[in-house]
């Protein structure tokens, strides 16, 4: 982004007119020299914070025990840290204290990877003690010094480095690889939040299941707060989260849990325990719970010969009644789907489907049904039912109760169904017919 470019740079300027060193540091300079589009334009200097915040006029201090002052330019923000060392790692993470230096060499020795040690001076002019510039043109993960020992000060760094390897699709150096697996222990002290970024960074790259298979040949999830063991890994068949969009994630944290093995019922719970939001935990459940009551697994593109009877009726365009009724009861399945689970949950799992069934054409044909079900339905909640709750309940002059629930529910999946239509007459008079039915409205 070009503005960010130029403010970021206008930053440099009047740290340097005032006499401190500043530079571009870390992610936004490796992600421009591999041609990646950059995040955030990160910026380091020998100023103390106090000076940062002196120097600029809208400053907040988002991080200042750790040296970091967020200055913002045209309501753009852009984190500024004054150059630091870490020691005193304790427990194998990263200190709560650091200690502000003057020089950038002593900042970038701290840094975990050679890739990530690069700084560039506002004349553009590159800072790289350790070769990252060559690592990143061969596409190789090295740790900056020893690799056992920077993994031993911060085991979150392990993870990092298959994540880089993952989204970059980039080799482990072999030493670094070593030192993983003698360290891979430590992860157990990470916590859960810091691990669930991690792959949430992974699982949002172009080579997902190299991340996975790297997890499962180095084993550093399998006693960590996250815990994915090799064994649960190898049977998890990785290569369905490349078939599916990173976005929106559920699709891939969905897939990922299926090949576990984790049901919709468990899903929920685990991912709000890998500490995941309660609402993108309930809707990557909800596309599983879906997929469980379409009974869609089996349809796999490469899952074998699946349902053979029904791609011939499907390339016949047969219309017999069997094949209708089936049509209508997984018409009904669907609907109530949509009713239980809601719109996003169910074009997450269209979507879903479509990727990972590929180019299966009797797949093909019930996903196609299904989104015409879906733009069907005129409502999906009691709210957008053209008939309150109210006048139902004053039509029948009975006294409000549970039946209410249930006929409203009723109502929106015959609506849904196409019986009838969403309008007020068209729901009395199914009040009416259903009375007469039953005698009563149960
Ligand atoms: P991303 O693209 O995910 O932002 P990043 O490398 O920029 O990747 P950040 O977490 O934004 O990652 O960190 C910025 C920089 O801080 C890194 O490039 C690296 O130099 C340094 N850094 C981050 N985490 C660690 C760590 N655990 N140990 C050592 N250095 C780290
Ligand atoms: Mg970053």
């Amino acid at each position: 982004d070009p503005q960010q470019v130029r403010l970021s740079a206008e930053i440099l300027r009047s740290l340097e007119a005032a006499g401190h060193t500043a530079c571009w540091v870390g992610g936004c300079v490796r992600d421009e020299l591999i041609g990646r589009p950059v995040n955030d334009m990160d910026i380091a200097t020998s100023a103390r914070p106090e000076e940062v915040t002196g120097l600029f006029e809208r400053t907040v201090p988002t991080g200042i025990e750790h040296g970091t002052v967020t200055v913002v330019m045209e309501k753009i923000p852009f984190e500024v840290t004054t150059f630091r060392t870490e020691s005193d790692y304790k427990d194998f993470r990263r200190p709560e204290e650091v200690t502000f230096v003057r020089s950038l060499d002593e900042d970038l020795r701290r840094r975990d990877f050679t890739m990530n040690a690069i700084a560039r001076r506002p004349d553009g002019e590159y800072v790289d003690p350790y070769g990252g510039r060559t690592d990143l043109a061969k596409g190789v993960i090295r740790c900056v010094g020893d690799a056992r020992e920077r993994f031993r000060e911060d085991a979150l760094r392990m993870l990092r480095g298959v994540r880089f390897a993952s989204v970059f699709g980039f080799e482990l150096e072999p030493r670094t690889w070593e030192a993983m697996l003698e360290l891979r222990d430590n992860m157990r002290h990470i916590a859960a939040e810091r691990i669930r970024a991690e792959l949430e960074k992974m699982l949002g790259g172009t080579r997902p299941a190299e991340g996975l298979r790297l997890l499962e040949r180095s084993g550093l999830l399998a006693e960590a707060k996250i815990r994915l063991t090799p064994q649960a890994l190898a049977s998890a068949r990785p290569e369905r989260l490349g078939a599916l969009p990173p976005k929106p994630a559920e699709l891939r944290w969905a897939a990922l849990l299926q090949g576990l093995g984790v049901s919709g019922d468990e899903a929920e719970t685990l991912l709000k325990s890998w500490t995941f939001s309660g609402g993108f935990a309930k809707s990557a459940a909800a596309l599983l719970r879906i997929d469980a009551r379409m009974g869609a697994g089996d349809l796999e593109a490469g899952a074998g010969k699946a349902n053979e009877a029904e791609k011939a009726a499907v390339r016949a365009g047969e219309a017999g009644e069997e094949h209708a009724a089936g049509g209508e009861r997984r018409k009904l399945s669907f609907v109530r789907c949509v009713l239980d689970f809601g719109r996003a949950a169910a074009e997450n799992w269209l979507l879903y489907r479509s990727a990972l069934n590929g180019e299966d054409e009797a797949a093909a044909a019930r996903r196609e049904s299904a989104s015409a079900w879906l733009a069907e339905i005129p409502a999906e909640s009691p709210r957008e039912l053209a008939l309150g709750g109210n006048e139902i309940v004053g039509r029948l002059s009975r006294k409000p109760g549970p039946w209410l629930g249930a006929l409203i529910r009723q109502l929106l999946e015959g609506a849904a169904m196409g019986r009838f239509a969403n309008e007020r007459e068209a729901l009395l008079a199914e009040i009416a017919r259903l009375e007469e039915e039953k005698g009563m409205i149960e």
